[in-house]
Order: structure tokens, then sequence, then C-alpha cells
């Protein structure tokens, strides 16, 4: 076999367990029922407004990373409208959520060889690669919850007690917890109270993902701490400006000296163009709306709660949750694509998302909840699902 005789092989293996991924456009006139962009904003005649005037301001391009050529004025004006939003000190941008979990995770690991991340078993593949790679130097071990999460905890101390029984000189052994805020397939919230409890209690640092909370969850939609109505200094809030902003990037949120110390050592912020133009420009008028406009957090809320009580009613599993994400549960990965292609008959656009993205089993429609929809639009969900005579519990 040639090498590409060889890729092509295993392309067809996926293919025959129903688990090949191919890539599709949104068909004309289709619902996209799929997307994160929770409020609609992408769209939003402002916030496109917003990313033209940057362009033609600052260019379409950044041209360079920021420690090479510098930055535009408003990329400083973005990151301290999302320390505003997130209560900290600062911020710092990054080209993408993926880029920003990666960045903070291994700089931090590298501050302290001595240290040990614990890691959510479900949390998003930013982060779990990011804790192999921070694996060949040091510890990293994964929890399912904060029962496991605590002993392992113990475990780390008492380890390091012995340790410093026998070498005394050892270095403190920082710890380092890392949550999506929001699981992204689930639509469930991690339980924020009982996991800074035990940053507290252990005194560890806590790095929530809030991916899927920025924009959505709280009063303001500041996110997941201000659902819990928790604050701390120990927690680092890492977030997108692609999913409820409607823009594109990520960012790192908290003290002042954590993002001067990421700003010298996270190698995809330093080796990576800085973020374009357009993008600040969007994300930027989507935080101004937001505040300016918090009725758009109720209607997404709203908007949920009717979806996942009628599809409930109409026999699917489709838990309410308090995100905007709402699962549609249906079983093996056969079923999961059937729905998505019948659904799309009724012009609906929601892609099946089979293992290893979820448990085997538990393959899914995952709908992403818009304050963006119409009552029309709502009205053509429910009647689209109601249409299907599988996939009922
Ligand atoms: C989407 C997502 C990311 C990645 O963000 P991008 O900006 O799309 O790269 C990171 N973490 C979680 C939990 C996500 O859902």
């Amino acid at each position: 076999m040639t090498f590409w005789e060889e890729l092509a092989s295993e392309l067809n293996r996926r293919e025959a367990k129903l688990l090949r991924r191919t890539l599709q456009s949104v068909p004309d006139g289709a619902l996209d029922l799929a997307s994160n962009d929770y409020l609609g904003l992408s769209r939003h005649p402002e916030v496109i407004a917003a990313a033209q005037e940057a362009a033609a301001r600052f260019g379409a391009g950044a041209g360079a990373s920021r420690l090479v050529s510098g930055h535009f004025s408003l990329v400083e004006k973005l990151e301290s409208a999302l320390a505003d939003f997130k209560q900290t000190e600062a911020a710092l941008v990054f080209s993408s959520g993926y880029a920003a979990n990666g960045g903070v995770i291994l700089a931090l690991s590298s501050a302290w060889p001595n240290r040990a991340i614990f890691s959510h078993k479900r949390n998003h593949a930013s982060i779990q690669d990011a804790c192999w790679r921070a694996a060949h130097d040091g510890r990293v071990r994964y929890f399912r919850d904060e029962a496991r999460l605590r002993v392992q905890l113990e475990q780390e101390d008492e380890q390091h007690r012995k340790n410093m029984a026998s070498s005394p000189a050892m270095l403190p052994n920082r710890k380092i917890i890392i949550a999506d805020a929001v699981f992204s397939m689930d639509g469930d919230l991690c339980d924020l109270p009982a996991l800074l409890h035990l940053a507290r209690e252990f005194d560890a640092l806590l790095l929530l993902d809030d991916a899927h909370g920025t924009g959505t969850l709280g009063a303001s939609g500041r996110g997941t701490s201000e659902h819990f109505g928790l604050h701390d200094e120990r927690i680092i809030h890492i977030g997108t400006l692609s999913k409820a902003l409607g823009s594109q990037g990520g960012f790192v949120a908290g003290p002042r000296v954590l993002i001067d110390f990421l700003v010298n050592t996270a190698r995809p912020f330093i080796y990576s163009t800085g973020l374009n133009p357009p993008a600040v420009g969007a994300a930027l008028k989507s935080l101004e709306i937001i505040a300016r406009e918090p009725q758009r957090i109720e209607t997404l809320r709203a908007n949920a709660r009717f979806l996942a009580e009628n599809l409930s009613d109409l026999g699917f599993e489709a838990p309410m949750q308090p995100s905007p994400i709402l699962p549609v549960i249906v079983g093996d990965e056969k079923c999961a694509l059937e729905l998505s292609h019948r659904l799309l008959e009724n012009g609906l656009w929601c892609r099946a998302i089979r293992p290893p993205t979820v448990p085997v089993g538990s393959s899914r429609l995952r709908i992403g909840v818009s304050a963006g929809w119409s009552d029309d639009d709502l009205a053509r969900i429910i009647a689209g699902f109601a249409a299907q005579k599988i996939n009922r519990r």
C-alpha cells in the first residue's frame, strides 16, 4: 500500500462504523440549529458594521505577531472591555479559544516544574491536548467528580509531605484544577461552588473554561461565575470570542501579573499572528450590545426552555439545561445520522454528534439555542421534530 492508500483505508474503516466525518456547507434556506452563535450577534448589523470599519481602518489582517509588530489600538480596547466583563484586572486575546487553553496551561506548567494538574474528564479537547503535553514533564490527573478530585488533591499533598521529609529543599507543589464551566456536548454546568471550595482548601488555582457561558450565563452574561455569584482571584477565566460574541478568537482574563507572564511565555500567543482587526471590532461591538441589551439573555433562556419542554413533550430525550446547549440524545450513530438527515428534509440543519466526541451509545443532535430565533423559527423547529417517527423514548 502507498502512503495515501493507507490513509484511505483508515477512512474506509471509519466509514464502515458510521464514524467518518465529512464537511458540508449549510444548505441555503435551512435554519441552523448547530451554531454556537447563541445571541445571534454574528449577523447583527452593528456587529458586521464594526467589523467592516475595523478592516477599513486597520486592515483585514494583523500582519504579524504582536511582540514583533505591536498592535492596533482597538486590541487594547477589547482587552480592557473583556477584563471589565470578567471583572478581572486584565485580559489577553488569542487567535482562538483552542490556542488560549494551550497557551495558558503550558505556560503555567513551565512556571512551576513541581506542579500537578487536575483536569475534569469531560473537558474540551483543547484542554485535553494541552494536558497530554503537560504530562510529559509533570503530573496530570483526571477527575470525574468533586469527590474524586478531593481524593487526588489529598494524595498529592500526602506525597509532597513525604518528599519534603526526604528532601527539605523541595519546591512547593503548585496545584492547578481545570474545568469546563459548561460542558459542550451536554450543556450542564460544572459544580463551580464545590470546585472553588476545593481550590481554596487545597490552595490551588482554578482554570475555568467558560467558552459557552460567556455571553449566555448570569444576569449580564458575564458567565458561569456570575451565574453562581462567585468571584475569586484564584480563578483564571478562559473564554472565546467565537460563540456568543459572534466573532472569532479566544481570551484569558485574570490578574495583571498573569497576563504579563503569558505575554512572555504563552507560545501560541508569541508565535502566532495577532487577532485580525475585523474580529476585534466585531467582538468589541458584541460586548457593547450585551451590556446595552441584557434582555437578549432572557430571550435565550426562554427559547431554550420552550424547546426543551416541547421536545420532551414529543417524547425526545432533550434534558433542559441551564445553558443554551440542548442535547437531543438518540443512542446509536445510525439513529443520530438518520434523524439529522430527516430534519434537513424539514429545513433544519443539525448535524449528528458521534463518538469519540460523546460516549458510545449517546450519539445525539446538539442544538445550540439562539436568542435570534423568532416565534416562527421556534414553531418550525418543533414541527420538524414532530414529523419524526423515530428516536422517541
Ligand atoms: C469551543 C470551545 C473552545 C475553543 O474555542 P474556539 O474559539 O472555537 O477555538 C474551547 N473550550 C470549550 C469548552 C469550547 O466549547
